[in-house]
């Protein structure tokens, strides 16, 4: 069988390939360095084997032998390998040397080219390598030499002075120093500007700049430490007008956000596009009741009041081979904007949606609905309110429970990062209480983060447990929760 040399970009999880991806996802192995973005495996088979091989600035787990001879056998037992590398496989990541042994040994292998770092965390920075007026070139240097060696040397530090456009070191934050003084040295211009970006792409990329005469003292006041690129040349002196990473309006800040895993990612992407570093401590898990289908054909008014909800609604109609045409008889009524889009994706036109999206909301809006026989399909603990007023107007009201919210416990690494977070977000009641029921904390805790609450019901759960949120969505949904904690933000930068 084939194995992939891939390269997984620089960090952000955005840039690994559509390629990566594809092949990550059918790996029966994957050997894999440090420098890999977080998240790349999570796309990995359930059963594919997993082997960390270290690497890349860190100390090596396995040494070079141990890997090169790890693809080999892996390569050639008719296993489908995914070598996965930081950045491009090709630079500075010793893919060619692997290449050159699985060619030896006869297996197959194709290379997958990813962003590299030298490109993207410049770009991440605001620094173009190249540039029509400033960089008609770019050399990608490792930095890891020493060049205050006399001998063994592999670098020309004269003629690396007289190149003429941008030099971009890798693996050089150590050496930075003992790099500028050669290079000005070799003659180049000590007022060149420079700049040295740590952890570029990442949400927690930091970057420092200066000229070529005072790069290295700039960077170890900041202690700068590796993954770090430096980049010289006139390039870097357009940070100052181009940076636009750090300027998104989330940019620095950390999110925690508490709802079930399978909602967390909508919330989550969303908010690291805004910049922020987001935290995912899933408080709550989704259990599905069983059950039969209800006989949604007997009543005159469904309501809905979850996305889930919807989701397991249509779930026991198809089990009892039904679909949206169950519905045809019956007006249907969705609690807000996320319920009513989850009706859509069933083919159904929500036709009552209130303009507060809380329960009482949905009553108001249901103020002028004639209701004989109202079904309210919802979770198993909810609060009574629309049920009751529904009775209250006559009508005959069935609770059928699809599902139910339960504790999911958090681990201390999830609360570790949750206690330094900035915001905390919590989008239901139930993920206030089962949060701080994981996180064992009782009535008086205060935390750090502000806490970001999706409306009143939330916000009255999280009082009684003595906690007073620092923001209030006015619009009670996802859109409405990003909207207040962007306002807040931006109004205590
Ligand atoms: N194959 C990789 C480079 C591996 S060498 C690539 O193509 O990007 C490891 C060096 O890459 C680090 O020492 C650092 O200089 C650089 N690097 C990798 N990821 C980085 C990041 N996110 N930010 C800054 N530098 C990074």
């Amino acid at each position: 069988m084939t194995v992939y040399l891939v390269g997984a970009g620089p960090g952000d999880p955005g840039l690994l390939t559509a390629r990566a991806l594809e092949l990550i996802a059918a790996a029966d192995v994957i050997v894999y360095d440090r420098l890999i973005p977080s998240s790349a495996l999570d796309g990995a088979r359930p059963d594919a084997t997993l082997i960390y091989a270290g690497k890349e600035g860190g100390g090596p787990s396995m040494s070079q032998a141990e890997i090169d001879a790890a693809l080999v056998s892996r390569g050639s037992s008719g296993a489908m390998v995914v070598r996965l590398k930081g950045g491009d496989p090709f630079v500075f990541g010793r893919g060619g040397e692997e290449a050159e042994v699985l060619r030896e040994a006869g297996v197959a292998f194709e290379v997958v080219p990813g962003v590299t770092a030298g490109v993207a965390g410049p770009a991440y920075a605001g620094i173009p390598v190249t540039h029509r007026d400033a960089a008609s070139a770019v050399a990608f240097v490792t930095g890891h030499e020493d060049p205050s060696k006399a001998s063994g040397s592999a670098l020309d530090w004269g003629a690396l002075a007289a190149f003429p456009g941008t030099l971009v070191f890798y693996m050089g934050v150590r050496q930075l120093p003992a790099i500028a003084s050669a290079l000005v040295a070799g003659g180049r211009d000590p007022s060149e500007p420079a700049a040295v970006v740590e952890r570029g792409t990442l949400p927690e990329q930091r970057v420092v700049t200066g000229t070529l005469a005072t790069i290295a003292s700039v960077a170890a006041d900041a202690g700068v430490r590796a993954p770090a690129l430096v980049v010289v040349g006139a390039v870097a002196g357009l940070r100052d007008r181009l940076q636009w990473f750090e300027a998104r309006p989330l940019a620095g800040l950390t999110v925690a956000v508490t709802r079930a895993r399978a909602q967390a990612s909508g919330l989550a992407s969303r908010l690291a596009d805004l910049g922020a570093a987001v935290v995912e401590a899933p408080a709550i898990r989704i259990v599905p009741l069983d059950g039969p289908p209800p006989s949604v054909s007997e009543y005159d008014l469904v309501c809905l009041t979850s996305p889930n909800g919807v989701r397991l609604l249509f779930s026991r109609l198809a089990a009892a081979g039904l679909d949206a045409r169950a519905l045809a008889g019956a007006r249907v009524a969705a609690i807000g904007p996320g319920t009513a889009a989850a009706l859509r994706s069933h083919g159904v036109i929500a036709d009552v949606v209130p303009e507060q999206f809380v329960a009482e909301g949905l009553v108001d809006a249901l103020a002028g609905t004639p209701v004989r026989r109202a079904l309210v399909a919802r979770a198993a603990e909810a609060r009574d309110v629309l049920v009751d007023a529904l009775r209250e107007r006559g009508a005959e009201v069935d609770v059928v429970a699809l599902y139910e919210t339960v504790a999911e416990p958090l681990d201390d690494a999830q609360l570790a990062a949750v206690a330094g977070a900035d915001y905390v977000t919590f989008t239901s009641s139930s993920t206030v209480r089962f949060f701080l029921q994981s996180a064992g904390r009782g009535s008086g805790w205060r935390p750090r983060a502000r806490l970001v609450s999706i409306g009143p019901v939330t916000s009255a759960t999280l009082r009684e447990h003595g906690l007073e949120p620092d923001v209030e969505a006015s619009r009670h949904d996802i859109d409405g929760l990003i909207e207040a904690l962007v306002a807040d933000a931006g109004s205590r930068s």
